[in-house]
């Protein structure tokens, strides 16, 4: 049990190399200015002795906490024996046990037929392979995505991401993609569901037939805007009218981040195409899934490919992280109570300082107004001993990316460094209890 966090006592280091070597490109390491060389559990250590609270989680990829032990001698074992390490498509041990536990943990149990495609290592790869095959059946090009969606980095997915910046890296027009405004864009007010439906039911609204629909549940980059089950039950009832496929992009929001493995359980429909990646291997292993109904298989052998399809040490941990976290409901009811916990803290301090929460289960955040703001907010927590990012079309929302299995007393410690720096940033009282 911790009550509070005590300051990190670590110095910034000499960076020296960084700047004379490592690429401009490089942007985390800009915001929280250390070295880090050791961590576990929820907790980050620089090579000062300064110890941080992680409530990043390597951008969901670290559900599962750091070096969790259970995965980690998994993988010593793994290693220890001579396990195949790098294996092209070959069948492996670690695959079929991979498979074996994808479908009887996740996949069954959910009444879930999916082939699973292991496309490169990066979700950005799994978002290539939903795509490209999503163009291959249906035979037609455009895909539609969302106002505020992130896809990612590589040219094809690149075009279905909104923001600016990251589009005018490519260089090239980013083509085949129309964004349509997500859940909410136009305020409640307005249904973005129905404005779709108009379109594509409008022979003149100059909108062409899609191959796919694109969408993340909760865009974890764009400013947590949560999708209501309805409007993504009505995205793929549009989807299934038009004759295009539904890819849901849970790379960030699936693996337990929103409640349950898949973001979209419980909703009342099934996407055509799922992509995964992050928390997927379960330990920060490089590791990407497209999964998609067994009657869209259409791939000719090798027509889409990687030197690294399957990391089979990705393949040991995320079996190992399946069996340890999803063989019962036990894990999901944590998440249960402690996402409640965060939106009952942010919902506190939003009535206060009168803003606004996003979000849903372990995925949430507080919109602070302005991304000046935000960044005074995530630097000062991380001065505090807390790593906290930002997200959203101006980076104004500081969102809470918790490690899924940090105890209710570390969550709350961070969230109290949390409201302290945001009383500080807008000129409050510290100290001020929120409850
Ligand atoms: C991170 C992310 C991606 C891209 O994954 P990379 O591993 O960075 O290529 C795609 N979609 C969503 C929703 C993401 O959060």
């Amino acid at each position: 049990m911790i009550t509070t966090l005590p300051r990190p006592t670590g110095r910034k280091p000499d960076t020296a190399i960084y700047e004379r070597r490592e690429s401009a490109v490089r942007s985390y390491a800009r915001v929280m200015p250390r070295q880090f060389n050791r961590a576990e559990n929820v907790w980050m250590h620089d090579n000062q002795g300064g110890r941080y609270l992680d409530f990043l989680s390597g951008c969901s990829t670290l559900n599962y906490g750091h070096n969790h032990p259970v995965l980690k001698q998994a993988l010593l074992d793994y290693i220890a024996a001579d396990g195949i390490a790098h294996g092209l498509d070959l069948h492996t041990d670690a695959k079929a046990e991979f498979l074996e536990t994808l479908e009887s943990l996740i996949l069954k149990p959910r009444r879930l037929d999916y082939r699973a495609m292991f496309t490169g290592p990066t979700g950005t790869n799994a978002v290539e392979a939903a795509i490209k095959l999503a163009r291959k059946v249906t035979g037609r090009e455009l895909v539609i995505a969302f106002t505020n969606g992130f896809h990612g980095m590589t040219l094809g997915a690149l075009a279905c991401t909104g923001n600016a910046a990251k589009r005018g890296g490519a260089g090239v027009p980013l083509a085949h993609v129309a964004h349509e405004p997500y859940d909410g864009y136009h305020g409640p007010e307005v249904d973005t569901a129905e404005l779709l439906e108009r379109r594509l039911s409008d022979p003149s609204s100059g909108l062409d037939a899609p191959a796919a629909i694109l969408v993340e549940t909760v865009q974890g980059e764009g400013g947590l805007n949560a999708a209501s089950p309805e409007w993504l039950r009505r995205i793929n009832a549009i989807a299934k009218r038009h004759g295009a496929l539904m890819i849901v992009d849970d790379i960030q929001a699936g693996c337990g981040r929103t409640g349950s493995f898949f973001s979209f359980e419980g909703m009342g429909f099934t996407p055509d195409i799922v992509t995964m990646a992050k928390s997927l291997s379960g330990m920060g292993l490089p590791f990407a899934l497209t999964l998609f109904r067994p009657e869209l298989d259409q791939w000719a052998p090798g027509e889409h490919n990687g030197t690294f399809r399957g990391n089979n040490h990705a393949f040991v941990t995320a079996s190992a992280a399946l069996r340890h976290f999803w063989s019962d409901r036990r894990f999901e009811q944590d998440i249960a109570r402690r996402g409640a916990l965060v939106a009952r803290r942010l919902e506190a301090m939003a009535a206060q300082h009168g803003l606004s929460t996003r979000g849903r289960g372990m995925m949430r955040g507080i919109d602070v107004g302005s991304g000046d703001i935000a960044a005074a907010v995530t630097t000062a927590c991380f001065e505090r001993g807390l790593i906290i990012e930002t997200s959203g079309a101006h980076d104004e929302i500081v969102k809470i990316l918790a490690p899924l299995v940090i105890d209710d007393a570390q969550l709350s410690a961070g969230i109290d460094i949390l409201e302290t720096c945001i009383a500080e940033a807008l000129g409050a009282p510290y100290g001020v209890a929120a409850e």
